[in-house]
C-alpha cells in the first residue's frame, strides 16, 4: 500500500547544469524492499542516486522521503533517516577503525554485528585495512545507525567476490529488518540474489522495471538491455 512507501522518485530528472543527465525517472521502495539500480557505465545511476539523497537538486519532478516531498538537502534527509554511502568510500583513512565507527551515529556494538570478522582489525588505522575491510567497516558504520532508507553506489567497486557477497548480504539483513534500500551495483548477478525489485537504465532513462525474481535465470537479458539489445 501507499502507507509503505518510504522513498519514491516521480517524474524525476536531474543533471549538472548543462540539462538533464536522467529523465523521467519513477521508482518507489517500500520498508524492507531492496531496489538495485543496473546499467552501463555513464547510464545515469550514480547521478539519480544521487538525487535521491539530495545532494543533487531535481531538474524536474520531486523525491519523496519518509513522506517528505520537498527539495531536502542531504544533510536535511540523514538528519531524518538517510544513509548514504558514495562511490568514494567513506573512511576516515588517518583514523583507527574504533574512531570511524565512534563517529557514526550508531553503537560500535551494532556495526560488529553486521561484520564481526572486523573486530580484530579495529586498532588499526583504516588506511592499513584492506579494501573490502574498508568499505565494510563504512557500511558497518551507516547501517548501526539504523537509517530507514539506504543509498549504496556500488559498494563493491574492485572487491574479491567473497567481500561482495558479504557486502549485499548485509544489505538484504538490514533490509530484512525493514531498512528500504537502492543499491547502485555493477554485479548484475549478485545484486539479483539480494534484490526484490530491479531498474534498468540506459542513457538517462529506465529501460525496464522488474522483480528481480523474474530475471535472475537469465540475467543476459539485463545486459542485453544496457546495449540496446532485447
Ligand atoms: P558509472 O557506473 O560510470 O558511475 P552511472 O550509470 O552511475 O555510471 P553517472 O555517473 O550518473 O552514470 O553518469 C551519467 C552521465 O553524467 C555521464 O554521461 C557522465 O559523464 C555525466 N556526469 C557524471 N558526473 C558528472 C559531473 N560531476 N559533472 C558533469 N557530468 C557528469
Amino acid at each position: 500500500s501507499r502507507e509503505e512507501i518510504v522513498l519514491a522518485a516521480r517524474g524525476l530528472a536531474a543533471g549538472y547544469g548543462g540539462g538533464a543527465v536522467v529523465s523521467d525517472i519513477e521508482l518507489e521502495v517500500r520498508a524492507g524492499e531492496v531496489v538495485a539500480l543496473l546499467g552501463a557505465n555513464g547510464a545515469g545511476k550514480t547521478t539519480t542516486l544521487l538525487t535521491l539523497a539530495g545532494e543533487l537538486s531535481p531538474t524536474a519532478g520531486h523525491v519523496e522521503v519518509l513522506g517528505d516531498d520537498r527539495n531536502r538537502r542531504l544533510h536535511q534527509r540523514s538528519r531524518a533517516g538517510l544513509g548514504l554511502l558514495t562511490e568514494e568510500r567513506c573512511v576516515f583513512m588517518q583514523l583507527t577503525g574504533w574512531q570511524n565507527l565512534k563517529l557514526g551515529r550508531g553503537a560500535p556494538s551494532d556495526a560488529l554485528a553486521y561484520f564481526p570478522e572486523l573486530e580484530p582489525h579495529l586498532g588499526k588505522q583504516a588506511g592499513l585495512l584492506s579494501g573490502g575491510q574498508q568499505q565494510m567497516l563504512a557500511l558497518a558504520r551507516v547501517l548501526a545507525a539504523k537509517p530507514q532508507v539506504l543509498l549504496a553506489d556500488e559498494l563493491s567497486l574492485g572487491l574479491a567476490p567473497l567481500i561482495v557477497q558479504r557486502l549485499l548480504e548485509a544489505v538484504r539483513r538490514a533490509a530484512d529488518t525493514g531498512v528500504a534500500v537502492v543499491l547502485v551495483e555493477q554485479h548484475v548477478r549478485q545484486a539479483l540474489r539480494v534484490a526484490d525489485t530491479v531498474h534498468v537504465m540506459r542513457r538517462g532513462r529506465q529501460v525496464l522495471t522488474a522483480p528481480a525474481a523474474e530475471l535472475r535465470d537469465n540475467p543476459e537479458q539485463i545486459t542485453d538491455l544496457y546495449v540496446g539489445r532485447g
